[in-house]
């Protein structure tokens, strides 16, 4: 049989480098053909010299010189920068995971929807920025989008087998976060290292600060929206500390379907390279004695306005690529220090209510430029609001 061609954009990043992990056992049956880092060439040149891909690029310009030096005795093809990347994700291949962190990687999903035949993507802000737009390069390219978000996975997989028309509504599970137990008050001086402390996940520092704001649930529900086809009304978010249970899809006949496991992305990352049969992954099954009991309960949305906020997207999805952008940015305030934890949410509200914003938002956006504007207007915005 011949080997299946794979990309993975983002491979030193967290989940690029669990795909890694998994696949790592499996060298033998995948050509590795394109990389991407943007700033750990350490890490990516380990990785080149481990996998061997056809290419490389890593993205800031500065480390290109010691990624040549590392790699000139290798037949790896190398490249720097945005436009090279953008090429690689051009290239014919029969999975690409599309790991890239942010709106930096929505064009890349885009592009792997066109030219890979499965698209496994953890890139879950292609969906929020441009939903509509990957849904139907998917289908006019006969593309398989698999979602790796542990989430949306749990969901794909309860619903294999199942008829769309059955299902009623889905219960997306959230930890919680750090500040799961802390008043209102308390999170009001929130650190950065308080809110890079995810109690049962190890991910990347955007998304580990996301989850604690719970703006990365906000995310998920219009990820979820999109992929599954929902309404606002049809997605519940409920609070499940133990990250045992990783959603649940609610059918017409009363009955739930929830798929669990430990927290390991290994596991959704392995279901999206071996669709539809499952690979051997050294995750161990949930021991249920030993956890003794599960808990579920709703979450404040006081504490975590931004699943508030999200309403108003999630009953016009085309202002996500808005919502998303000024996440990013107060995301980036937050993180130097500029504003505190809980004026993320403030910020993101008084960018939603911008009306030059929404008025491009009016005209719809159609193609992956338009969202690639409005993006870049919105973070103008956002980077201005005084606190
Ligand atoms: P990381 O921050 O760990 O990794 C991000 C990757 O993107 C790195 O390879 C990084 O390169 C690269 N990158 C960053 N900026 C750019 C840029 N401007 N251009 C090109 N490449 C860039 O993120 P995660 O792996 O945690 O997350 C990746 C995506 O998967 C996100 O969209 C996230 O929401 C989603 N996701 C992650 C989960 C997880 O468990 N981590 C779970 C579910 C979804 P470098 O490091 O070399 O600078
Ligand atoms: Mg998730």
């Amino acid at each position: 049989m011949s080997k299946k061609k794979v990309n993975i954009f983002g491979t030193t990043g967290s989940i690029g480098q669990s795909t890694l992990q998994v696949l790592r056992g499996y060298k033998g049956k995948y050509d590795f053909i394109a990389f991407s880092a943007h700033d750990n060439v350490d890490q990516l040149i380990k990785d080149c010299l481990e996998f061997k891909p056809q290419y490389a690029n890593i993205g800031n310009e500065k480390h290109f010189l010691k990624l040549k030096n590392a790699l000139h005795d290798t037949d790896i093809s190398l490249s720097y920068g945005r436009d090279a990347l953008l090429d690689l994700a051009c290239t014919k291949v029969d999975w690409s995971m599309s790991a890239i962190v942010g709106f930096s990687g929505v064009e890349i999903s885009l592009l792997c929807a066109e030219h890979s035949q499965i698209l496994a993507l953890a890139n879950k802000e292609a969906l929020v920025c441009a939903g509509k737009l990957l849904l139907s390069i998917c289908k006019t390219y006969n593309t398989e989008l698999i979602p790796v978000d542990s989430e949306h996975s749990a969901i794909f997989q309860c619903l294999t087998g199942e008829r769309r028309k059955d299902l009623k509504s889905i219960t997306l599970t959230a930890s919680g976060g750090p500040f799961r137990n802390w008043s209102l008050k308390r999170m009001g001086s929130v650190t950065l290292k308080e809110a890079l402390n995810h109690p049962n996940w190890r991910m990347g520092t955007r998304i580990t600060i996301d989850s604690a704001s719970m703006f990365n649930k906000s995310l998920e529900l219009i990820e979820a929206m999109h992929l599954f086809e929902l309404e606002f009304s049809d997605v519940e978010v409920i609070i499940h500390p133990q990250s045992i249970v990783h959603s649940m899809v609610n059918f017409k006949d009363g009955t739930t379907l929830a798929q669990l496991s430990v927290p390991d992305m290994k596991g959704p990352i392995g279901y999206a390279l071996n669709y539809p049969k499952r690979l051997n992954i050294d995750i161990e099954n949930v021991n249920f004695a030993k956890i003794g009991s599960l808990e579920f309960y709703m979450p404040d949305k006081e504490k975590f306005r931004s699943l508030e906020i999200v309403e108003k997207v999630g009953r016009n999805l085309d202002l996500g690529v808005i919502f998303n952008a000024a996440k990013e940015i107060a995301l980036d305030r937050f993180i130097s220090g500029e504003i505190a934890f809980l004026d993320m949410a403030e910020l993101v509200e008084k960018t939603l209510a911008e009306s030059s914003l929404i008025n491009k938002i009016l005209k719809k956006p159609q193609k992956i430029s338009d969202i690639i504007e409005i993006n870049e207007l919105t973070r103008g915005i956002a980077e201005k609001i005084k606190f």
